[in-house]
């Protein structure tokens, strides 16, 4: 049973001393303090103020397995017993972390067989960054620094993976983005294609990577990096041709695919990798979330054997961080991955539950303010426009509609994100139909009740 809290109290504190990660510190102390999550199980959490609340974005896009996992606590119990902590600088390694390496390096067929390990989805960008540069100096190619992103892509928050990303409003501090990485427009066809069918317009959106590498000197370019499903930047499915012609464009140029598995990873897309969803297999796969289903933080660099063949002939890697390995996460991460494997959760998610959400949003297109509902696995996006025909958003401009359908479904008892006009979800994998339909429902009555105050808006 959770706790009793001050929940009056901890929000107070909350205001006077924390800082809330990603956030606007004026509106949450105007709110009087953050929404205080107390306690959760299976595909439920709880706040402070007595509230149930379907988790229809898996805390933040990680808690796979979902919560109350009792094993996963023992058996961080119990490594923290037998060994809490030892780093891997000083030719030393732990027994988890190893296992854990040979673990992901079976799941991605052998084909990355070398992993690093890191914290957060951030620092295995981080790590993507100086691994990239480093072997193509060692190569014998030191001109090939600059990396291709897209506009929209998140790969972090540190200095290398907010640069590498392309928001542009966490772009919006001095210095940043860092040299070296050019961004090209992002396969979104519901916002930027929709004029032309979709293959002509993923069509495009490869062109546009070639177009840039072929600009700056093919002998430049270090390497393209991508979300097989853009997440942070509004679950962007894109068109089925885009991928492979991206795969072939990179193998054309010599260019090293990365595919940032963060979100996609781990049975997120119906298959263990989104990379092999879309069709393209990667030289690099940093991964995080899934990987511990959020239970303690741990990442991972995927590393393919002829990058590792290259490295190896420079002597020391001068990058690693204090908890690269971490045994108590490690543990945990092989844990979770045992029971994603045991309970068939990649296979459920492929064969029943994602396509039962994705005809469970389908039936939302029926309502006035729905533009498009999308979805791959248990990642699921509903667009909410002012005008089904043209695509018009409420308010003349994006953003205005999203956060108030947001607002909705968390007051009827739904966690979502609402990115600019679009509703994304993303639960846990062990989410059952009937809780698919659950969520559903809720965005359904969250629209209905948006409809008079976006219509008196415009
Ligand atoms: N890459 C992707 C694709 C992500 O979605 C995220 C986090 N949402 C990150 C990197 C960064 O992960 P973290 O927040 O753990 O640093």
């Amino acid at each position: 049973m959770p706790r009793n809290y001050d929940i009056a109290e901890l929000r107070r504190l909350d205001v006077a001393h924390h800082l809330p990660a990603q956030a606007d510190w004026k509106e949450i102390e105007n709110l009087g303090g953050s929404r205080i999550i107390t306690h959760a199980e299976g595909c439920y959490i709880h706040d402070g103020d007595g509230n149930r609340i379907l988790d229809g974005m898996a805390g933040l896009w990680c808690v796979n397995v979902g919560y109350g996992r009792e094993e996963l606590v023992e058996v961080a119990a119990e490594q923290m017993r037998e060994l809490p902590f030892y780093n891997t600088f000083f030719k030393t390694a732990t027994p988890p972390t190893v296992l854990l390496a040979d673990k992901i390096a079976s799941l991605s067929n052998g084909r990355l067989p070398h992993v690093f390990f890191n914290s957060s989805g951030s620092e295995a960008n981080d790590t993507v960054f100086r691994l990239v540069r480093r072997y193509w100096e060692l190569k014998g190619e030191p001109k090939r620094q600059i990396f291709i992103s897209r506009w929209n892509a998140y790969h972090g928050s540190t200095v290398a993976g907010v640069s590498l990303g392309g928001m542009k409003a966490m772009h919006a501090t001095p210095g940043l983005p860092i040299p070296g990485i050019e961004h090209v427009r992002q396969p979104y066809w519901f916002n930027e294609g929709r004029d032309m069918d979709e293959e002509a317009f993923g069509t495009l959106c490869a062109q546009a990577i070639e177009e840039r590498i072929l600009e700056v000197g093919p002998e430049n370019v270090a390497a393209f990096i991508g979300e097989p499903i853009q997440g942070a930047g509004g679950v962007i499915i894109p068109p089925k041709n885009y991928w492979p012609q991206v795969e072939a464009i990179c193998r054309k140029h010599g260019i090293l695919l990365i595919c940032d598995e963060v979100i996609t990873g781990f049975g997120r897309t119906g298959k263990m990798w989104g990379h092999e969803t879309v069709g393209v297999s990667p030289d690099i796969m940093p991964m995080a979330k899934g990987l511990s289903s959020g239970y303690l933080p741990i990442s991972a660099t995927a590393v393919s054997a002829e990058i590792i063949e290259v490295m190896k002939t420079g002597g020391d890697f001068v990058h690693g961080f204090t908890y690269s390995g971490h045994p108590v996460s490690a543990a945990v991460a092989l844990r979770n991955i045992e029971i994603i494997q045991r309970e068939g959760l990649v296979e459920k998610t492929g064969n029943e539950t994602g396509p039962y959400l994705a005809k469970a949003l389908a039936t939302l297109n029926d309502h006035p303010l729905v533009g498009q509902t999308r979805s791959v696995g248990l990642l699921g996006a509903v667009e909410i426009v002012a005008d089904k025909a043209t695509g018009a958003r409420f308010g003349g401009a994006e953003g205005t509609a999203g956060p108030i359908v947001r607002d909705l479904c968390i007051a009827n008892g739904l966690m979502v994100r609402g990115i600019r006009d679009s509703i994304v979800m993303c639960p846990p994998l062990v989410i059952s139909t009937a809780q698919i339909d659950e969520l559903v429902g809720i965005i359904r009555q969250a629209l209905d009740e948006a409809v008079p105050r976006l219509r008196a808006i415009g």
